[in-house]
């Protein structure tokens, strides 16, 4: 899909869509990637005559967009405050209550909008504390590194547990296509990871519908699907991180961040492999390690859960009695996850993690969290049926 079409082609389609859910208007009025977006970021203020912004980042995506960005507010005689996130004491800027008090601090009354310059961290903090003063904010990625930019959800830790909370999208979004393009390497990487974990969100999405009647909505699991088609197709152009490969991977997180959007809830893009990367975080967090990029962890569980799932539900004959009736059903949903060596192919191509190990996660941490991670969340996947039904 093409970014410029996606948000008209999908509110059409969700028009026709007969899955019964009430999808959610899309509430950004436009969307750029190219090399003028800041540029266009300046003149939608102007036109939306906000007085004045605040532009919330960290050091490191202020060095990467931000100053620019506030070249050109400075050039266009736009009103600004810049608030640094400052890192906890692990070195990480992460979404918790001391960021978020941080922010709200510089969020003063005579702030129309909130500009959100950074990866997936800062957005969650400028979404939040967007949707609590009922400011609306801007979006401008600086990596492609998670499908979050466009979506509701805020995962944010409050004393040390992880909460998603359902707030607002962004208003518009800009990304400097060479910001991205100039962004560390594993971020590039992470979002690819990210991307790959549809394979088994997906999967474990038809599955909790067949057997659990979960709620599903056809068109947000294509568009999920053909972003992610997309991505694959692009993989060599994203390895090299050429202009065409980071196009096509940040306009693949897009169309899946709006795809929960208009869903509401986060099924198409999260299910048993993003569990146990949630597992995994909130052990960091307990020890006090430093975090690991969302899309490097998700990348790593979709690989297990490939296997696994594969091994578990993978032909009729293995298929426990409690499927029995659904078997052909649950076999072709797991036909249709890649091997789990294609996936690692796939990952090691775009120089991402593809072993716990590589992140620093034990073996132990894994087990541990391939028994209890679905616990974390109230939603059928095959990671949880397996715990509940055949341990
Ligand atoms: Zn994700
Ligand atoms: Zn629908």
């Amino acid at each position: 899909m093409k970014l410029e079409e996606m948000i008209s082609e999908i509110e059409l389609a969700a028009k026709d869509c007969e899955c019964g859910n009430a999808h959610n208007k899309i509430t950004i009025e436009t969307m750029t990637v190219g090399d003028d977006a800041f540029e266009k970021c300046a003149a939608f203020i102007v036109m939306k005559k906000y007085k004045r912004v605040l532009m919330i980042a960290d050091v490191r995506t202020y060095a990467a967009a931000g100053e620019k960005l506030h070249s050109i507010f400075v050039e266009k005689e736009i009103e600004h405050a810049i608030c640094l996130i400052e890192p906890n004491v692990n070195g990480d800027v992460v979404a918790d209550e001391v960021s978020i008090v941080q922010a709200m601090l510089e969020l003063d009354a005579d702030v129309d909008a909130i500009i959100a310059v950074g990866s997936g961290t800062i957005h969650d903090i400028a979404r939040f504390c967007g949707a609590k003063t009922s400011k609306p904010f801007i979006s401008i990625p600086t990596a492609a590194s998670v499908d979050g930019f466009t979506s509701l959800g805020a995962p944010i830790i409050v004393r040390g547990m992880k909460k998603t909370f359902q707030t607002v999208s962004p208003i518009a979004l800009f990304a400097d296509i060479n910001v991205l393009i100039n962004a560390p390497k594993e971020m590039t990487a992470a979002g690819f990871g990210d991307m790959l974990a549809k394979f088994t969100s997906l999967a474990d999405w038809n599955f909790g519908h067949l057997h659990a009647g979960e709620p599903f909505c056809r068109l947000s699991a294509s568009i999920t699907e053909e972003a992610l088609r997309d991505c694959v197709e692009k993989i060599e152009q994203i390895a090299t991180g050429e202009e065409e490969g980071i196009g096509s991977l940040i306009t693949a997180l897009i169309q899946s961040g709006l795809a929960m959007l208009i869903f509401g809830q986060s099924h198409p893009a999260s299910g048993g492999e993003h569990h146990l990367s949630h597992y995994w975080e909130m052990e960091f967090l307990q020890k006090n390690q430093p975090q690991v990029l969302h899309g490097a962890k998700v990348g790593v569980s979709s690989i297990i859960l490939a296997k696994l799932y594969k091994q578990w539900f993978g032909s009729e004959s293995n298929i426990p009695e409690g499927l029995k009736e659904r078997a052909a059903k649950v076999a072709a949903i797991v036909e249709n996850i890649p091997d789990a060596d294609r996936l690692k192919s796939w990952l090691e191509k775009v120089s991402g993690p593809t072993t716990p190990l590589e992140l620093g996660i034990s073996s132990e941490l894994v087990e541990r969290s391939l028994k209890e991670a679905y616990l974390l969340r109230d939603r059928s996947t095959m990671l949880k049926y397996f715990n509940v039904e055949m341990r």
